[in-house]
């Protein structure tokens, strides 16, 4: 038996930098069933980003001809570019491993399963088991497969088996699901080639984003050849003439949408499967881990981060849990404030932290907004940007910043400062009092913050 201060299952991103973070002071241990890196890196953030970055190469060469560049038909060479993707997914996976030796985290490979408070079982190759003082589940989520008849047939994907389909794209792709992924795959492969066709339950796209990002998103990705039905249900999936036939309900009108593939993303669902030995578990409710504020659960010495909790599902938002969680852990106060940015890698981006105007009233605050058409944004005109805006929500007597919402080039890049403003409870005139360089795109935030 090997015995360590903390027992960490799970390596993507919440795990993972945990672990390091907890090297310093601890004898850490690492358990991971598959590969270093979780979602995130290996069916996650990077695959996509790394099909974005081929997408918005793509667009650029489109729209590079009014820039006086001329060249034939760009055409995408599939299998190249997941060699590409591939081989970018394993210099990263092998950096968090040089990182593991080099901090001297014990890292098993197998499956691992809580068998008391202070013991964790490893099935791999061989079976090990681990006595340690505390443990943190970092165990992720996986897509939610709904239970829609002809779900089973042939070429109906989740986002982990289109990321690995080599062989091009589908002609037809209907994505059922206007959500993140939703949204983020359509950018994609519209860009590589597909007609997407998105088929989402709720009145509009990405429906917990601002309500003008929801709008400006379905204009401009219908621009690109995307149709989103909102308000649509798929009933059925049927194989039919060689391709899927979706008969969907369009409030009480009935659709019938033909594809080559389909996509489900319909959200994800916390992952707890067999973490827990026969007759020791700790407390959940509908599959989620439950923990108070400093990620603990009903036992002190178990910990829960990231996706298995069930709330916001995103990598940046497992690590800074992580950080809590171990800052806890050591009698420390929470190293990070938790308001967490959410990004959208759509072509152009979508990013927000904090309340928008309607949730801000919801709460009962004098809320008022200002927005800023990025199309009077020099950087944004002179790089040819699609249409896009900087909103901010404020309070209306203070001033103070209470969100800031944003659909533009590198409004992921943009996010962290009015992440930063948020946290330290700035102004609108404070937030307008710094010098941003010109021309850029962060000047659009100068102009959404300054008060007439
Ligand atoms: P989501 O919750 O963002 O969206 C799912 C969408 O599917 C919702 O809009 C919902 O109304 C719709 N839906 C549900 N059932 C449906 C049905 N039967 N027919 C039609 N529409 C239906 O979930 P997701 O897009 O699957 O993403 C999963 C998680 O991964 C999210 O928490 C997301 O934040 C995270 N994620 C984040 C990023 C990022 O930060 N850029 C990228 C990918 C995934």
């Amino acid at each position: 038996m090997q015995e360590f201060d903390l027992v960490v299952i799970g390596a993507g991103p919440g795990g993972y930098e945990t672990a390091l973070a907890a090297a310093g002071s601890m004898r850490v241990a690492l358990v991971e069933k598959e590969e270093l890196g979780g979602t995130c890196l290996n069916r996650g953030c990077i695959p996509t980003k790394t099909l974005l970055h081929a997408a918005e190469l793509m667009q650029a060469i489109r729209r590079s001809d009014a820039y006086g560049i001329r060249h034939g038909e760009a055409s995408c060479d599939f299998s190249a570019l997941h060699a590409q993707k591939d081989q970018v997914i394993r210099q990263l996976r092998d950096g968090i491993a040089l990182r593991m030796k080099q901090k001297k985290v014990t890292v098993l490979k197998g499956w691992g399963a809580i068998l008391d408070e202070h013991t964790v079982r490893v099935r791999g190759e061989e079976e090990t088991l681990l006595k340690t003082e505390r443990i943190l589940i970092a165990t992720g989520s996986r897509p939610v497969i709904p239970p829609i008849p002809g779900i089973t047939c042939p070429h109906v994907e989740t986002s982990d088996t289109l990321l690995e389909k080599a062989d091009g794209v589908y002609p037809r792709l209907l994505i059922i699901g206007g959500g993140v992924i939703g949204v983020e795959f359509a950018s994609v492969f519209s860009a590589l080639g597909s007609a997407v066709t998105i088929v989402e339950a709720l009145p509009r796209l990405v429906g917990g984003m601002d309500r003008e990002i929801s709008q400006s998103l379905k204009m401009l990705l219908k621009k690109r050849g995307v149709e989103a039905f909102c308000d649509t249900r798929v009933m059925e999936i049927r194989e039919e003439n060689a391709g899927l036939r979706c008969l969907c309900a369009q409030g009480e009108k009935p659709l019938e949408l033909d594809s080559d593939g389909i996509l489900v993303c319909v959200g994800r669902r916390p992952f707890i499967g067999d973490l827990f030995a026969d007759g020791f578990s700790v407390s959940a409710d509908r599959g989620k881990i439950l923990v108070d504020e400093h990620f603990q659960t009903c036992y002190p010495g178990i910990y829960a981060i990231g996706d298995v909790t069930g709330g916001v599902m995103l990598a940046h938002a497992a690590a800074a849990q992580g950080r809590c969680a171990l800052a806890h852990m050591l009698g420390k106060a929470a190293p990070v404030s938790l308001a967490i940015p959410a990004c959208i890698y759509t072509d152009p981006e979508i990013a927000a932290v904090g309340m928008t105007l309607e949730e801000a009233r919801e709460k009962g605050l004098q809320a008022d907004s200002r927005k800023y058409p990025m199309s009077a944004n020099g950087k944004s005109l002179l790089s040819g940007q699609e249409r896009g805006f900087i909103k901010v929500v404020y309070e209306k007597d203070s001033h103070r910043l209470l969100g800031a919402h944003m659909m533009c080039a590198r409004a992921s890049d943009l996010i962290s400062e009015m992440t930063q403003a948020l946290v330290r409870g700035s102004t609108l005139e404070e937030l307008a009092a710094v010098i941003r360089p010109h021309p850029t795109f962060s000047e659009g935030i100068s102009e959404a913050v300054t008060l007439p």
